[in-house]
């Protein structure tokens, strides 16, 4: 059994933001990661961070149009709590010598994407905002700070609503039997679950599936944002080209060169994601190739170093102005029902980041609001730990007799996820999918809890896949409606 007070699972902004800020009152801290530690989403964010800091803006504004983008099923008071919290917590982390871009009078540059009214999005080394990010919350966190590499979490230690520490397995295959006072789930999305997506290779619904067997409260899971432009070469995606080079002018068209958003929303190229998405993916089941158009883009190369880098590793020249594109699974909006606090239903357990569903974007994010998330519902996570003393119990962890039989490859549940439940649902195939989940149920009922000795790393990654679009395909089945990310038809 290792001791340790306060326990984080993952390593990506809402980790790291929880971590740093418990380090400036000497609270000691293990942080464990499935691999390496920038192997997160939050490294390969390109975009940016939404807050309300320009002279125009006002966090009433970033209110608007965070609840209009999650259309108004958001949770207000948490909506609220993130705009109006996030100016002076992101001036605190520029105290800490965070550098974000600056305009040529030396002042904060702001870009503009999707659904935002005005320009809101701060960034840093263009398109590198995520990794100089996580750069920096690593040099804020001290010695207080232990993170351990390549151990994934296999299951939560909850007794009676109350929560003791994790069980992990590290790469040499030792288990570790942590006890923690708190322990915080910061294990991201869900992106692995579907066959392109912009998403970590890491990032395979851990989090959800854990949270789940442990008796966690789940919630608005059928909500997914697809991104529209995903560089694709053949079908196959190989990184995210950010909304910012659509807020830099850059416009899609098909390969007769029309303009494929004129006339589907008022807001052409920057119409809400799903509307994008939705437009991008029919072209592309026609057969069509869409491609993003940046002839308008100025300095393509120096605004966007990272997708310039993406595209020319996979042989697309950026000078011929036409990127090839098609949508992939990039945000979960649902996740483990928490505060914005983290708190979750169960004593000693917190949720933050990506795999916490706070109601923040409703049924749709806005652009650059999850960045923003993390550092901002971090920080309060952290703040409410240091304000409330929780004693985890001790527990005896009993092993469960269940054990898996042959599994589908990650590829086959990939395919399944984006046909039943991707960019469009159909409601007469819900259960069919569901269906095909539970054959793999191992005690025909339930995805249980598995005896972690006669379960591989592997093999648990691609239960959590299953365990995790089973209760997806679940949420979306009993929505009935459209609305936002959740497009149902007939
Ligand atoms: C390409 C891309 C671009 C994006 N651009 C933007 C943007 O510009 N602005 C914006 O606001 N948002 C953006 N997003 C979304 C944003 O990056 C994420 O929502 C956010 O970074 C999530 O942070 P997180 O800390 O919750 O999770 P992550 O950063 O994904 O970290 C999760 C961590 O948990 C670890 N982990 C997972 N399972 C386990 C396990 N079982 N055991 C141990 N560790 C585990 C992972 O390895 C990882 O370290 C982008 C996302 C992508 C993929």
């Amino acid at each position: 059994m290792i001791k340790t007070d306060i326990l984080i699972i993952g390593s990506g902004i809402g980790a790291l933001s929880v971590a740093s800020e418990l380090c400036k009152f000497h609270r000691k801290v293990t942080v464990i990661t499935k691999a390496l530690t920038k192997s997160c989403n939050s490294s390969l964010a390109q975009g940016g961070i939404s807050v309300a800091l320009s002279d125009e803006d006002s966090y009433t504004l970033h209110y608007e149009d965070t609840m209009t983008a999650g259309c108004n099923i958001n949770d207000p008071d948490a909506v609220l709590k993130l705009v109006s919290t996030a100016p002076e917590v992101i001036r605190e982390f520029i105290n800490t010598g965070m550098v974000f871009d600056k305009d040529e009078n030396g002042n904060l540059a702001f870009g503009r994407e999707g659904a935002h009214r005005l320009n809101r999005i701060i960034h840093a080394g263009g398109d590198r905002t995520g990794l100089r990010v996580v750069e920096q919350l690593l040099r804020n966190i001290t010695t207080d700070v232990t993170i351990i590499q390549n151990e994934m979490a296999l299951d939560l230690r909850v007794k009676n609503g109350k929560c003791s520490g994790v069980i992990t397995r590290n790469s040499e295959g030792e288990i570790h039997c942590y006890h923690a006072n708190y322990t915080i789930l910061a294990t991201g999305g869900i992106g692995q679950l579907y066959p392109s997506t912009s998403n970590d290779i890491t990032i395979t619904g851990d989090g959800i599936s854990m949270a789940y067997r442990a008796g966690c409260r789940l919630k608005n899971l059928e909500f997914i944002q697809f991104h529209p432009t995903m560089l694709t070469i053949d079908g196959k995606a190989y990184g995210l080209v950010s909304e910012a080079v659509r807020g830099a002018g850059g416009i899609l068209v098909n390969d007769k060169g029309e303009k494929i958003m004129e006339g589907v929303h008022p807001q052409k190229d920057l119409a809400p994601r799903d509307v994008v998405a939705r437009e991008v993916y029919a072209h592309y089941l026609k057969g069509e190739k869409i491609y993003l158009d940046i002839s308008n883009v100025k300095d393509f190369r120096k605004k966007f170093p990272t997708v310039t880098e993406i595209c020319e590793e996979h042989g697309v020249d950026p000078d011929n102005r036409l990127l090839p594109v098609a949508p992939g699974a990039h945000f979960h909006m649902g996740g483990v029902e928490a505060t914005p606090e983290g708190i979750t239903n169960i004593e000693g357990l917190f949720a933050v980041g990506e795999v916490a569903c706070t109601g923040v974007h409703g049924a749709n994010r806005l652009a650059s609001n999850s960045l923003l998330e993390g550092i901002v519902f971090g920080k309060l996570t952290a703040d409410y730990i240091v304000n409330h003393r929780i004693t985890a119990e001790e527990i005896a962890d009993e092993p469960s007799p269940y054990t898996v039989g042959k599994l589908p490859d990650k590829a086959e549940i990939q395919i399944q996820m984006m046909e039943f439940v991707g960019i469009v649902r159909h409601s007469g195939k819900m259960q069919e999918i569901i269906d095909w989940f539970e054959q793999y149920m191992p005690d025909h009922k339930d995805f249980v809890r598995l005896n972690i000795d006669k379960t591989s790393n592997n093999q648990y990654e691609i239960y959590n896949m299953l365990t995790t679009g089973w209760l997806i395909a679940k949420a979306a089945a009993d929505r009935h409606n459209s609305i936002g990310a959740h497009y149902i038809v007939e």
